[in-house]
Order: C-alpha cells, then sequence, then structure tokens
C-alpha cells in the first residue's frame, strides 16, 4: 500500500471518529472534552493532509504539518486529562509546537536528521504522555482504558522507533520526511492507532455515562426510600405511623396479623400539666419503646398517646398484653423523676383470618377503640378483649374478656 492511501486513510478515520466525537458531544454538552477531541482529529487530520499534498523537503512547509502534528498530539494529551478530571497546562499545547516550529526555522543549523529525530522524540513523549494518563486513571475491569494505554504506547513506540532511525542515519536524510520502508509500517501502526483510540475513547465516554445513569438511578431510588421510610414513620417515637399500615391493611390481615389492638396511655394529659411537654415527650417515647415491635407484633403511633399493635402467631393477646403492661416500668426507668406510674388501657380485637373479607382496617379500628373505651370506664390499667368467631350464616359472635 502506498504512503499517500495510509496517509489518507488516517485523514479520513480522524474524521470520522471526529462525527463520532461531535455526535457524543451533542447528547452531552457540558462535557468540555468533546470539543478538544473533535479539534484534535480536525488538526491531526490536517496534519496529514498536509503531508500529502506538500513537498516536505522544503523547510518551511514541511515545517506545518509537522508542528499541526505536534498541536494535535498535545489536544489530545489535554482531553484525556480533562475526561478525568485533571488539572491541564496552557503551555503543554503551545511549548512543544514552538519548540519544534525553532528547528524548522533554523535549516542551517539543524540538518533534515536531527529534525526529524527531534519530532519524533517530541511525539514519542506526547502520546507516552497520553498512554501514561489512561495507566493511572485505568479502571480494573474496563477494557476501554487498557484499549486506550495501549493505543497510545504502541504509537509512542512506533514515534520512539523513528528516532532510532533518525539517529541511526543522521547525515543520510535528505527530507524531512524521508519516503523509506519504515514509513508505511508507521502509517498502519497510525492506522491502528486512530481507529482504536477513537473507538475506545467513544467507548469509556459511554461506560462512563452508564455508569453515572446507574449512580443517578440508585441515588434517587435511595431518596425515595428514605422519603417512603419518613412518610410512614412517626417523627417522636420512630414507629410507624397510621399511613404505613391503613392502606395495606388487608395484605397484612392475610398476611396472618388477626388482632387488633388500641392502647391509650391514662391521665397523660396530667403528665404534660404537671411535668411540661418534654417530660410528656420523653414519656411517649418510653412508652414506644416498650412496644418493642417485631415481625410478629407491628407498633404504630395513631397520634396523640395512643398506639395501635397488630399481632400474628400464637398468643397473640398474651403478647400484647406483656407489652400494655411493660409501659409504666419502661416509663418509670427512662423518666424516672415522674411520681405515680403511668398505665396504659388496651382494647384488643382478635379476629379471624378467614372469613372477614370486607371488614376495613377503619371498622375493625372502630370495634377496638370501643374495647378502649370499656378498659377507661372500667377503672383504666387494664385490658379489655373480644374474640370474633364465626358462624356460617350468623353474623360474627363476640366473646369479650377482661384483665386488669
Ligand atoms: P385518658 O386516661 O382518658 O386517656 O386521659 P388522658 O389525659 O390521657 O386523655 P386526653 O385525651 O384528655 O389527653 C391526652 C393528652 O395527651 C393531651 C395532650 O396534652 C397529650 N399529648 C398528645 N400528643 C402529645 C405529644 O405529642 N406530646 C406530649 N408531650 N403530649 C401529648
Ligand atoms: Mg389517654
Ligand atoms: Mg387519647
Amino acid at each position: 500500500m502506498d504512503v499517500f492511501t495510509l496517509f489518507g486513510a488516517n485523514a479520513i478515520i480522524l474524521l470520522v471518529m471526529a462525527l463520532g466525537f461531535a455526535a457524543a458531544w451533542a447528547k452531552r454538552r457540558r462535557e468540555r472534552y468533546w470539543p478538544v477531541w473533535i479539534a484534535a482529529n480536525l488538526v491531526l487530520a490536517t496534519a496529514l493532509a498536509l503531508f500529502m499534498t506538500l513537498p516536505t523537503a522544503v523547510p518551511t512547509l514541511a515545517a506545518i504539518p509537522n508542528v499541526l502534528l505536534v498541536v494535535g498530539f498535545a489536544l489530545r494529551w489535554r482531553a484525556a486529562r480533562l475526561f478525568s478530571g485533571s488539572p491541564t497546562t496552557a503551555w503543554a499545547l503551545w511549548v512543544p509546537a514552538c519548540a519544534v516550529g525553532w528547528l524548522f526555522a533554523l535549516p542551517a543549523v539543524f540538518h533534515e536528521g536531527l529534525v526529524f529525530a527531534a519530532v519524533n522524540v517530541v511525539l514519542a513523549l506526547q502520546a507516552g504522555a497520553v498512554a501514561w494518563h489512561f495507566w493511572q486513571e485505568r479502571k480494573p475491569a474496563s477494557v476501554s482504558s487498557h484499549g486506550l494505554v495501549i493505543a497510545y504506547g504502541v504509537m509512542a513506540l512506533s514515534f520512539a522507533a523513528r528516532v532510532v532511525e533518525g539517529l541511526a542515519f543522521l547525515d543520510g536524510f535528505t527530507s524531512y520526511l524521508p519516503l523509506d520502508g519504515t514509513l508505511p509500517v508507521h502509517l498502519i501502526v497510525a492506522v491502528v492507532h486512530t481507529s482504536a483510540s477513537g473507538a475506545f475513547a467513544l467507548s469509556i465516554a459511554y461506560e462512563r455515562s452508564a455508569v453515572r445513569l446507574r449512580d443517578e438511578r440508585d441515588d434517587a431510588q435511595q431518596r425515595a426510600r428514605s422519603l417512603g421510610w419518613l412518610a410512614e414513620r412517626d417523627a417522636l417515637t420512630g414507629l410507624m405511623n397510621r399511613r404505613a399500615i391503613e392502606p395495606r391493611f388487608e395484605e397484612l390481615h392475610a398476611a396472618g396479623f388477626c388482632a387488633l389492638a388500641v392502647l391509650d396511655l391514662d391521665h397523660f394529659k396530667r403528665i404534660n400539666d404537671v411535668y411540661g411537654h418534654t417530660r410528656g415527650d420523653e414519656a411517649l417515647c418510653a412508652a414506644a419503646a416498650a412496644l418493642n415491635p417485631d415481625e410478629d407484633c407491628l407498633a404504630v403511633r395513631m397520634g396523640g398517646e395512643e398506639f395501635v399493635l397488630l399481632l400474628r402467631g400464637a398468643k397473640s393477646r398474651e403478647r400484647a398484653e406483656a407489652r400494655r403492661q411493660a409501659i409504666p416500668r419502661r416509663i418509670a426507668e427512662e423518666v424516672p423523676d415522674l411520681r405515680g406510674s403511668v398505665t396504659a388501657s388496651m382494647g384488643l380485637l382478635e379476629i379471624p383470618q378467614r372469613g372477614m373479607a370486607g371488614a376495613g382496617f377503619r371498622e375493625l379500628y372502630a370495634a377496638a377503640d370501643r374495647l378502649l373505651y370499656k378498659a377507661k370506664s372500667g377503672g383504666r390499667d387494664r385490658l379489655v378483649s373480644e374474640t370474633v368467631s364465626l358462624c356460617r350464616s350468623a353474623p360474627a359472635a363476640p366473646e369479650q374478656r377482661e384483665a386488669a
């Protein structure tokens, strides 16, 4: 394959990749590395087109594509650093380009072989710097980041081989671009490099935006979960609130929660009046802790000093009663300066798991509340319970019990 075809192929691939970068940039305008990557490709494509057309034996004309090549790689280094959020310096853009320009400006001092070697030293260092940057920033699981290291590393080695060639045949050079047998090899490496670096740059950017999208989605889900959690929690005691159980009562009932107890602290207004609201709040928190919720006993603060327990499994009535009796002990432990114990009254309704279709939370809560009222009027600090047994044809027949 002749060198002009290879120059042309490189230039076309660079332009196609620039189009790919432009498409990516159009979707993510805030990502500032895309325009730099596009500019790098356009500058490099121009350099290659000029290598094809300009007589490279003339110093002033040969300087243009060489300087553009150096500018193109400097832009790629800048784009790579912007991509990783690393700092960039302006001098890295223009110092290598000016240095290379000066070599061509003084043909009497620097002859062709020396200039050829020097330009390739600069290019090898630039490509090596990009490879080193991607190596430092590589992600262990990312094929693309390793691909970029290899693409730039191989290009740096190819430029380094040209340095050796320049130094080895220092005096034999009559042109700044010797059309010898090594040029096609170098241009084939460049074709591979251009294709691979462009493809990996696009894919590493895609990987990153996929990771970012996933992180944003996880954050949003986490926020939604914590908002949902907060919306279903009582701010003072941390227990569930009414919203947490009422809409899913049917589901909970089907899952075996067949005992519903309503608890109310006795003469609680007096606690606030005598000891103040802060002590009252502490007593409420202690009462909530005494309810000791677990997976078979859900505890809800309905509002004020009123709580609901939903229980499933054996001995629901006894377990609820044990919790009611734990309230005065817990309040005495945690708010010791209250004189006299703070007791609780409870109305408990045991309902069959089957045959209660249509009985919603409101009806059952109202029935348990009526039992609570009986406990209050019966002297407080007691439990009044009722078991609803179902007969096939007759309506539910309650069986009432009282315990103090
Ligand atoms: P009973 O035995 O009949 O239930 O009498 P009670 O005093 O407990 O009932 P009442 O309904 O008259 O008073 C309830 C009191 O609960 C009134 C209010 O001061 C108190 N309370 C309600 N919510 C809170 C709260 O969030 N913090 C505090 N500290 N007190 C509260
Ligand atoms: Mg009360
Ligand atoms: Mg009350």
